[in-house]
């Protein structure tokens, strides 16, 4: 199977123990509606790592309509939630979903910094544990972030409260 965007062929991959498809070459990638809300649910890589792999990631959002690289259908183009500039291809046809690189990440971040994401106890549970450190660290990578762009008050959204959590 061949990426949408550039036409690497796609390799197997695990993202958080899901198997999915990559393109080693625009970092893209591919998975069924199931398996990405099943990696939006897990909390495996922490806030710093995903922060992280979207800033470095995140290389140009897909603004030209891709084809579904199974069933070669134009795939649709829909807002991240809680991120709406950054858009997802999707394949209805096929339930699959194209993400371009970072946008994976962006996707769990949005999720997390939503309501219903911080109600997630498992994320309740990692703010709690985060340490003194990692807070600050996670605040400077906040504060180095462009404050014009809407990923910056995506993570904006996500910075954790001032008062604490105990
Ligand atoms: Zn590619
Ligand atoms: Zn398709």
């Amino acid at each position: 199977m061949k990426c949408p965007v550039c036409g690497t062929s796609l390799t197997q991959a695990k993202y958080e123990g899901v198997p999915i498809y990559h393109c080693l070459e625009c970092r893209g990638f591919l998975a069924s509606r199931s398996r990405a809300m099943g990696i939006r649910h897990k909390a495996d890589r922490s806030p710093e790592i995903l922060l992280d792999e979207a800033k470095t990631q995140l290389l140009a959002d897909t603004r030209k309509t891709i084809r579904c690289p199974t069933c070669r259908d134009l795939m649709r183009k829909e807002s991240i939630p809680g991120a709406a500039q950054f858009k997802l291809d999707v394949c209805h046809r096929c339930d699959l979903i194209w993400f371009d690189g970072g946008e994976l990440a962006l996707f769990q971040l949005a999720w997390e910094a939503s309501p219903q994401g911080q109600e997630s106890a498992k994320m309740q549970e990692r703010h709690q544990n985060m340490s003194d450190e990692e807070r600050a660290q996670l605040e400077a990578d906040i504060d180095a972030l462009p404050r014009s762009s809407l990923l910056g008050s995506l993570l904006d959204a996500f910075r954790p409260p001032d008062d604490g959590l105990d």
